[in-house]
């Protein structure tokens, strides 16, 4: 399962859930993203950003930093407590 299948749905709207990327930079030796999370139906979205980076080593793609299993769980620990707060 990919990551943004792993996002619960919106519990506000119901909508789905999507990884967007919010800036991206570059240096020599890698790549960054910064990535939040938000409903593709009425845009609510976690209240900070995750990090994702990655570097060209000995030939290969490393991900040096990946926190986006991390977001994933804060995106659902959210949605969760949202949902049970309404029941
Ligand atoms: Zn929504």
């Amino acid at each position: 399962m990919n990551y943004n299948e792993r996002l619960m749905p919106c519990p506000f709207c119901g909508g789905k859930a999507n990884m967007i990327t919010t800036t991206n930079g570059s240096t020599h030796h890698g790549v960054s993203f910064t990535f939040g999370i938000e409903c593709s139906e009425c845009g609510t979205s976690l209240p900070w950003v995750h990090e994702l980076r990655a570097t060209l080593e000995n030939g290969e793609l490393k991900i040096t930093k990946d926190e986006r299993d991390k977001a994933v769980e804060e995106w659902n620990r959210r949605m969760q407590k949202k949902k049970s707060e309404e029941e």
